[in-house]
């Protein structure tokens, strides 16, 4: 509602420059037109100012007078009304062309402010969740006359474990707030220090799992120009997404290549894959795939994925995936190569 009050507002500001304009120059042009007519009105006309000439009778002169003072008098209103017609067709084209600049000059900004509104109801709802099923296990444990230190304790363990994932979705929500102000670092960094950085930390996980890490490093001495922890989080976040989303025992492959002009980042896995209909949606905040939520009860709300695109995208790159189900998905991470790179 108030976005439309604004195009309307906006369009009123745009017509009334466009009138503003076209009342300038339709005034100037009936100035001249009005001023070449009485000129011609006002030019002696040798046959009827000469004395010696065929004599005219005052009556004839009068007429002839008169005659071209109608003549002017309708020249005159001619221009007015040509000049009325066209004003009002400018205010009638130029009123439907405003509004319509208007819709789309502010367009971006509606669709920016139903973004934000998006994303804070989805936060406000995942944050609920947990401490709401925090508080009613709470309430349950308290009424409950019999409760054994045992289960006391294992309701404060369950609280801490609810309170760590809401750290993380709080973390999670900090980091956008961080990106969205352009607060990156930017400094010269090697290509493959982010790889080396981000397969260490990811290492102790895929352990866990029996997941083997490889990795391919074609582009030595590759150097980029940007925020070395911000690059190294968001190929975390993929090479993590690839350990969490494949079957124990697995592969994942992480490459580091040079494309003419970009250092491209490529992370395999041999896991769950996507559906062709989600694969869209995944870099979408809190979105999260069905098989996800359900199938593999793997924890996360659906930002990582977001957050990695954010920082490519403020890093001129493109963060792209493709899948197939139950094969496997390929995550490819591209940003420009700095200019002192060499391949
Ligand atoms: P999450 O916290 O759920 O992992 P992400 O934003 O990192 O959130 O990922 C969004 C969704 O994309 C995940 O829920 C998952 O369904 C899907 N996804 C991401 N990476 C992979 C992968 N390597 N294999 C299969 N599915 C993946």
């Amino acid at each position: 509602m108030k976005l439309h009050r604004g195009s309307l507002k906006l369009a009123g500001l745009y017509l009334a420059i466009l009138l503003s304009i076209s009342l300038f120059f339709s005034a100037t042009l009936y100035q001249t037109s009005i001023g070449e007519l009485e000129r011609g009105l006002r030019r002696p006309t040798p046959v009827l100012d000469n004395p010696i000439g065929p004599g005219f009778s005052e009556g004839i002169r009068r007429q002839i007078i008169d005659e071209r003072q109608q003549q002017y008098n309708e020249a005159r209103r001619n221009i007015i009304n040509k000049l009325l017609i066209t004003n009002l067709l400018i205010l009638i084209g130029g009123g439907a062309l405003s509004y319509y600049l208007a819709l789309r000059t502010l367009r971006p900004i509606e669709e920016a402010h139903e973004a934000q509104s998006r994303f804070t109801a989805d936060a406000s709802h995942e944050l609920r969740t947990p401490i709401t099923s925090m508080r009613t296990e709470n309430e349950v444990a308290l009424m409950d006359p019999k409760l054994s230190l045992k289960e006391a304790k294992q309701q404060l363990q369950s609280n801490i474990e609810e309170l760590e994932k809401l750290t993380s979705l709080v973390e999670g929500l900090l980091r956008f707030a961080q990106i969205d102000n352009a607060k990156l670092q930017t400094t010269t960094i090697s290509a493959d220090s982010i790889v080396t950085l981000a397969v260490d930390r990811a290492l102790p996980r895929a352990e866990k799992r029996g997941i083997l890490i490889t990795t391919k490093i074609t582009a030595k001495n590759a150097v980029i120009s940007g925020d070395q922890v911000a690059l190294t989080e968001a190929l975390l976040t993929i090479i993590d997404n690839a350990v969490k989303y494949s079957p124990e025992k697995s592969e994942v492959t992480v490459t580091l290549s040079r494309q003419q002009k970009n250092i491209v980042f490529t992370v395999k896995d041999k896991g769950a894959g996507i559906k062709a209909s989600e694969l869209p949606h995944i870099f979408e905040r809190f979105y999260r795939a069905d098989s996800s939520r359900t199938k593999q009860h793997v924890d996360g709300y659906g930002l990582g994925l977001a957050i990695a695109k954010s920082i490519v995208d403020a890093h001129r790159g493109q963060l792209t995936a493709t899948s197939v189900l139950n094969k496997g998905s390929t995550f490819v991470m591209t940003v420009p190569a700095a200019k002192s790179a060499s391949a």
